[in-house]
């Protein structure tokens, strides 16, 4: 049975500067099981655009003056694993299939390629999104670190 050695929540406003704020906290509690630069990385990477993605689509019909949440929780294992829980409380993903496939966007601006969520698979070791249109979605992301 793998122990949970240590723990964290986080929320934070759905607004673009804490996609860093997000991406540092994250590697500086994970930084207990000294992973590697390469394995820091990628779990940057990867928190980088489970965030972007809140911050850009969850809450994008919300009205003007109001603001967003971004639930963050964080959980190392004795077994030198990392898992990233990274929630919103917004539209949701009709399809989830269909928007983990590479190059599918609903961005309008042109600035998004539909490479977030191939990104966060290729970046860890296991990731799920669960969501439900209106309610909002939560991605889980699992890092096993080398030993
Ligand atoms: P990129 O990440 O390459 O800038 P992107 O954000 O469009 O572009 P993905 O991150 O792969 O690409 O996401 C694919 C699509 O899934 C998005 O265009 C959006 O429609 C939907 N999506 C992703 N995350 C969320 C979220 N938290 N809430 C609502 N919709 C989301
Ligand atoms: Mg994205």
């Amino acid at each position: 049975m793998k122990r949970i050695i240590n723990e964290m929540k986080l929320r934070l406003p759905a607004i673009s500067v804490n996609e860093a704020v997000a991406r540092s906290v994250v590697s500086v509690f994970s930084a207990e099981l000294n992973p590697t630069t390469a394995e820091l990385g990628d779990l940057r990477c990867a928190v980088s655009e489970a965030v972007t993605n809140c911050i850009v689509h969850a809450y994008k019909d919300l009205p003007e003056g109001e603001v967003g949440y971004i639930y963050i929780s964080v959980r190392l294992y004795d077994t030198r694993e990392i898992s990233v829980e990274i929630s919103d409380n917004g539209c949701g993903i009709e399809d989830v299939e269909r928007a983990r496939m590479p190059s599918y966007t609903t961005g309008e601006s042109g600035e998004r390629c539909g490479m977030g969520f191939l990104v966060m698979e290729s970046f860890t070791d296991f990731l799920s999104v669960k969501s439900r249109v209106g309610r909002g979605t939560t991605v889980l992301m699992r890092k096993i670190l080398g030993p």
